[in-house]
């Protein structure tokens, strides 16, 4: 069995954001989480509702307990914040291209424990809202941009590329006599 991939905790490409935009993204972050939390009790409405099933709600406790492991993923991970920053962070990181192919392992779908993110019998992860309006509001959409969203999930299929350099010309100057 191959060696599961581990995140490089060191890597940051974010390493020059400005100090006042993660100020920001902290911020909005923990009101986000502060309003998750609070909003616990509803969570399984709001999941039968973006799912449009009513099985989140038939299983209340469960859908309550992975709404609570989901929250606290977020929060492990630094998912809004991360992505506040990327949003607003004045840098060439789309130069950089993205290579690989999802082998849908459900790790990028916060450490597997999202609560719209179903496993098949071979453990073959699959979005229970891909394509409907909420998930076009979600970052995990366009996952992963950067090598910051491939470390931060240990992602074994994608790696960021830097933009190769092109070939220096070189002149030669003649000069007459
Ligand atoms: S972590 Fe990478 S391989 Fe796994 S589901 Fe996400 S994109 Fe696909
Ligand atoms: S792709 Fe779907 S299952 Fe994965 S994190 Fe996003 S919403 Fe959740």
């Amino acid at each position: 069995m191959p060696a599961k991939p581990t995140s490089n905790p060191n890597f940051d490409m974010h390493a020059n954001t400005p100090s006042w935009l993660r100020r920001c993204g902290a911020a909005l972050e923990s009101i986000a989480l502060g309003i998750m939390w609070l909003g616990l009790p509803l969570a399984p409405v709001f999941m039968a509702l973006i799912r449009w099933d009513i099985a989140p709600l038939r299983r209340y406790p469960a859908s309550w307990r992975r709404a609570v492991a989901h929250t606290s993923q977020l929060s492990r991970v630094g998912v809004i914040r991360r992505g506040v920053e990327q949003r607003f962070a004045p840098r060439g990181e789309a130069a950089y291209r993205i290579e690989g192919g999802c082998t849908h392992c459900g790790q990028c779908c916060v450490n597997g424990l999202c609560v719209f993110v179903d496993f098949d019998a071979e453990g073959r992860s699959s979005c229970a809202i891909h394509g409907k309006w909420f998930f076009r509001w979600l970052s995990c959409g366009v996952y992963p941009r950067t090598q910051r969203d491939i470390d931060a999930y240990a992602c074994p299929s994608f790696r960021a590329v830097p933009p190769i350099a092109a070939p220096r010309r070189v002149l030669t100057l003649k000069v007459e006599r």
